[in-house]
């Protein structure tokens, strides 16, 4: 296991569920396995520690979930030009720490790693989804709420996962992860169905900002292995920061990738600005008050986030797009939480409906 727990809470009906089963034979002895009749209450930020969203992490807890699986991506806004992404929600929580990450306003008042052990449910509900839009093809991810794959060599959902996506013509499972945790992967035929997708930041972001996240170089590599094993890849340059010599790395960042992955080998890529609303900032900042990448210049947009200064982003947006055109291949992109008016800045076009872009990016 690659990364530590300080407990482990299963909430009664769960505990005979194949993935309890299977975390509670995978988990070190010495981590305390506590059974609970409500995991609400061991979901929530504990009292009394210096820092109750990252001891949150540390504590798993597997229970039923009760609301729906799927929803649209909560990022997703008419202000924006979305890419009509869809979420599955398997896990909630991170064992990774960026500074940046907006779960931490997102589950302040539940921090806990929570994993749902009726998730086959899920199954249902994206049958469903199939069955009343005939003809359409969706790209569903489950790395918005989580990273995908860490812990997936304690859950082994990837591999349900990638067996119910194989055999679905118009679905397309996006795996998205910072960490190099492919194993369960490379023995299971994704028939082409399944994306994995990693989010790539420069070493300075990496090394300042992400907490036990694999390195840059490693991911690629991961990316390199999923693609010889069948999967399909795409990259996500988000959060992009504007620090100085920023665009330098990125363009380094963006040439180590090439060399590894050739660009029409590139399903798509996305890129968006560091955004913060004031409630995530000033949490982040009391978080890692020594990360200088989240003191550049921003200002309050008008949709309520600190972002940064607007020719900054779009000077970064802008190199990284034009290093991919320089690469020669066309890459689908896209701008994740940015208006019209900046996509077309960037790409010099309209974007296309977010339906739209969702029907491209899963055939991508
Ligand atoms: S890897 Fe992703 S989900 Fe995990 S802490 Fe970092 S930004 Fe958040």
């Amino acid at each position: 296991m690659k990364f530590d727990l300080d407990a482990v809470f299963v909430e009664d009906g769960c505990a005979n569920s194949a993935l309890a089963t299977r975390i509670l034979s995978a988990i070190p002895r010495n981590v305390p396995v506590t059974h609970v009749a409500d995991a609400r209450e061991a979901s929530r930020p504990a009292s009394g520690v210096r820092d109750p969203f990252g001891a949150g992490k540390r504590r798993l807890v597997i229970s039923r979930r009760k609301t729906p699986f799927l929803m649209p991506c909560p990022a997703g806004s008419s202000k924006f030009a979305c890419c009509g992404y869809l979420v599955l929600t398997l896990a909630s929580n991170c064992p990774m720490d960026c500074s940046y990450c907006f779960l931490q306003e997102y589950l302040a008042d539940n921090p806990a790693f929570q994993v749902y052990a009726n998730y086959t449910e899920s199954f249902d509900e994206l049958d469903r989804l199939c069955a009343n839009a005939r003809g359409r093809s969706f790209r569903v991810g489950t790395g918005e709420l989580a990273d995908s794959l860490a812990f997936d060599s304690l859950t082994g959902i990837s591999r349900d996962l990638i067996e119910f996506f194989a055999e679905r013509e118009n679905l397309t499972l996006e795996l998205k992860t910072k960490t190099d945790e492919i194993e369960n992967l490379l023995d299971v035929d994704p028939r082409g169905r399944v994306l994995v997708s990693w989010t790539l930041s420069p070493d300075a972001v990496y090394r300042s900002s992400e907490h036990l996240t694999a390195s840059p170089s490693v991911r690629i590599a991961a990316a390199r292995a999923v693609l010889d094993a069948g999967y399909r890849v795409a990259f996500h340059f988000d959060p992009l920061i504007a620090y100085p010599d920023a665009e330098r790395d990125c363009i380094l960042l963006i040439d180590e990738l090439l060399d590894v992955i050739p660009p029409k080998q590139i399903s798509f890529i996305s890129m968006g600005g560091l955004r913060m609303t004031p409630r995530l900032r000033s949490a982040a900042r009391s978080r890692f008050p020594n990360d200088p990448m989240l003191c550049g210049e921003d200002v309050l947009a008008s949709d309520g986030r600190f972002r940064t200064f607007t020719p900054l982003r779009l000077s970064l947006f802008r190199t990284l797009a034009d290093r991919f055109k320089k690469a020669g291949a066309e890459i689908p992109a896209y701008l994740c939480m940015e208006p019209a008016s900046v996509h077309e800045h960037v790409f010099g076009a309209v974007p296309a409906r977010p339906a739209t872009i969702g029907e491209r990016l899963a055939r991508a």
